[in-house]
């Protein structure tokens, strides 16, 4: 009997246990409440989107153009706001305000089909967004990225350019020389192409240090993005502010949402912010 028992019991459990987990597999994600939470210590918290590659290469960094829709939709149905970085920049000086819901929507690299892909979509959902170009690739037509006369159509219609260096050389392998020249040649490069100032960078491979940090404050930026993990808000480093990256993966567009849903959860036990 007790040998029967404890069979029976087993099965039971293990019953229960695989109903836990298609229950748990299939729960869909709920209805976004509030990513934006009012704290009264570091304000309103502020996301900021990295995406790279908006095509069909089977990499993680490239997301496909419908889920790349999708999200986009996701973001308007929810009653987002897209921000630039300067709207980001005044609100964190605290010379201006932000929409309800603010997003920033980021791309890294300069690759072509940012152009090709996300451009249409952007437009369609009336999204700003920003582009972080590595500025030799751009120069020198390579292929797969971006010319300046796309960037220059994109920044006439909502899209920023900013900076991503020169060369995509991992910031904490330089010489304090070839860092300047990074940091100071791309920034110019940039604006002479463009026509005005350009006041941003995000550090390719999201790699940096203080030192790196200070010596972007140098070059004359206002501000840089990392690939650290979590929400902007008052507390943020300006020289390392906080970005949430998004992927392609076996189900982009639930990633997508629970990535922007869980955020508040990570950082308010202190996880992610240092
Ligand atoms: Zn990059």
């Amino acid at each position: 009997m007790r040998k029967i028992f404890g069979w029976k019991l087993v099965l039971l459990l293990t019953v229960v246990a695989v109903l836990t987990s298609v229950l748990v597999f299939w729960q869909q994600p709920r209805p976004l409440q509030a990513t934006m939470v009012a704290d009264s210590e570091s304000g309103t918290k502020v996301l900021v989107l990295n995406y790279h590659k908006i095509d069909y290469t089977f990499i993680s960094l490239a997301v496909r153009p419908e889920d790349f829709e999708n999200q986009m939709k996701y973001l308007r149905d929810n009653g987002y706001h897209t921000i630039t970085p300067d709207e980001l920049y005044d609100a964190l000086a605290g010379n201006g305000q932000l929409p309800e819901n603010p997003v920033m929507i980021t791309f890294d690299d300069g690759y072509e089909d940012n152009y090709n892909n996300a451009y249409p979509i952007l437009k369609k959902y009336g999204f700003k967004a920003t582009i972080f170009v590595v500025t030799g690739f751009l120069d020198r037509h390579k292929k797969g990225y971006l010319s300046w006369d796309q960037a220059r159509e994109m920044n006439k219609n909502g899209i920023n350019i900013e900076s991503h260096t020169v060369n995509h050389r991992s910031m904490t392998d330089l010489t304090d020389d070839e860092l300047r020249a990074e940091l100071v040649d791309s920034k110019k490069k940039a604006e002479t192409e463009l026509g005005h100032a350009v006041n941003y960078i995000a550090y390719p491979t999201g790699t940096y240090n203080l030192h790196i940090a200070q010596m972007v404050k140098e070059a004359g930026y206002k501000a840089a993005f990392t690939i650290k993990y979590g929400n902007v808000d008052k507390a943020s480093n300006i020289f390392a502010l906080e970005r949430v990256p998004i992927f392609h993966t076996e189900d982009t567009n639930k990633d997508f949402v629970e990535r922007i849903r869980y955020q508040p959860i990570f950082e308010s036990f202190g996880w992610m912010k240092n």
